[in-house]
């Protein structure tokens, strides 16, 4: 089987913790909405299943189960003041569920591209229309009514490697008639209504692709908050398991399958162990799909977590010379399209109380990797940051490079994606705001 994670990593079980703290607040607060609707309004059903009472809580209170524990940087919500301002919110969102005649315009705006308009704002800088933008690309954020900012995250984050979806859109006849499919099809069924304004229609398919993960990853059944390295390193060894049947299928029919996740994501990584004593050699090859870094106390960059990582170890070892004792050393013998790397920002404290650790991470757009076919040259494309104090209560937040707009394009536009509120920014100014925060990090290699 297939694993995206090495034994030197270690994933900690964030939503674990948070499971045990009770259901928290939300939940109750959800489960005593429907029994009070239940005894006071017997005309009103409540629908069975998941993906219904969602649309049904979404319908009445436009974000149900969602409420933000922690302010976030990016977001241009303000705090409410009043019950009468948190009215107006309410009736506001609620009022958004239905696409307005601004949001249905905004996928054409989208697929036109650039006009001259802004090319003049950009001649007056960026900043100046961003209004107008965040309104623009409002229709490319996934809402969230339940929890699952982390999985919007992710699936901006992958949405962004367009090689890498371009790869399965490429081979859609294979994929879209096996019934095992099911994940890849809720997938791409996201990236086809990515730009669009119909908030139902994507809470109706976000919902079906965690559905789809849970068949195998029951841990992502409920509604819970969850840990968005668990989730994507699920759903990345999910796709890739399907891989031999598809290419089965397609070879039935005279086809070839290439699964996108090996051709884009996976690399290996050489380990060779040396005997203290003798100084006998063995050498072995792993395949990961993302690396769990260790972040540097006092802070450091990416570079140098990569070279600690790297690094030689001494480890137990029993050698037939009765040496116990090796030295380790990993190394890369290639590298991917596209590296992902996970950045350990939580830990257990000694009486096992999970902590969030805020050492910065100098963030470039640029990293140079080593491996054994030489040294390849990468860009910062993609992040995902848990915005949060602490390691119980917090939010994730996708950035991602604008995808039409080339590597040497100096304005540099990325867009923020903090569930259905998408904002332009740049990345130069990722690097410089996700130094605390970031938690993932997405490097394309150049070719
Ligand atoms: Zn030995």
């Amino acid at each position: 089987m297939h694993r995206g994670f090495h034994p030197k990593s270690s994933t900690l079980r964030l939503y674990t913790k948070r499971r045990e703290g009770g259901r928290g607040l939300r939940s109750a607060k959800v489960e005593d909405v429907f029994r009070q609707t239940d005894s006071s309004e017997r005309s009103v059903t409540i629908p069975d299943t998941p993906t219904e009472k969602i649309l049904w809580l979404y319908r009445l209170f436009g974000r149900p189960t969602k409420k933000r524990q922690c302010s976030v940087a990016t977001s241009e919500d303000k705090p409410s003041g009043s019950k009468k301002k948190a009215k107006k919110r309410w009736w506001r969102r609620k009022n958004k569920v239905a696409p307005s005649p601004e949001e249905e315009e905004c996928s054409k705006e989208e697929k036109r591209r650039e006009g001259p308009e802004d090319q003049k704002a950009k001649m007056m800088g960026a900043k100046s229309v961003s209004t107008r933008q965040t309104r623009r690309y409002k229709c490319r954020g996934f809402p969230n009514p339940a929890q699952f900012c982390y999985m919007n995250s992710c699936l901006q984050s992958l949405l962004t490697l367009e090689d890498f979806v371009g790869a399965f859109r490429s081979q859609e006849q294979v994929w879209s008639s096996d019934p095992e499919a099911a994940l890849i099809r809720a997938f791409m069924d996201i990236r086809e209504s990515h730009l669009s304004p119909d908030a139902h229609r994507k809470i109706r398919l976000l919902v079906a692709f965690k559905e789809a993960v849970s068949v195998w990853a029951p841990e992502f059944q409920d509604f819970d908050q969850k840990d968005a390295h668990e989730f994507l390193t699920s759903v990345l060894d999910q796709m890739r398991s399907l891989c031999p049947q598809l290419q089965a299928a397609a070879a039935s029919e005279g086809r070839i399958y290439s699964c996108p996740v090996e051709d884009h994501l996976v690399f290996k990584m050489q380990k060779t162990k040396t005997c203290k004593g003798c100084g006998a050699v063995s050498i072995t090859e792993e395949e990961f799909t993302n690396l769990s870094l260790d972040l540097i106390p006092g802070g450091g960059t990416v570079e140098e977590m990569l070279r600690c990582y790297l690094k030689e170890t001494e480890l137990d070892y029993n050698c037939e010379c009765g040496a116990t004792t090796s030295c380790q050393r990993l190394s890369f013998v290639n590298l991917p399209k596209v590296l992902m790397l996970h950045l350990k920002r939580f830990r257990f404290t000694p009486s096992f109380q999970l902590q969030k650790v805020h050492d910065p991470v100098d963030l470039f757009r640029d990293l140079v990797v080593s491996s054994n076919q030489g040294d390849g040259c990468l860009s910062l494309v993609s992040t995902i940051s848990h915005v949060s104090y602490t390691a119980e209560c917090g939010h994730y937040i996708c950035d991602g490079v604008d995808v039409n707009v080339a590597q040497e394009d100096p304005t540099d536009r990325w867009f923020t994606y903090n569930d259905e509120e998408v904002t332009e920014t740049t990345g130069k100014a990722v690097c410089d705001e996700r130094k605390n925060v970031s938690y993932i990090l997405f490097y394309k290699r150049h070719d």
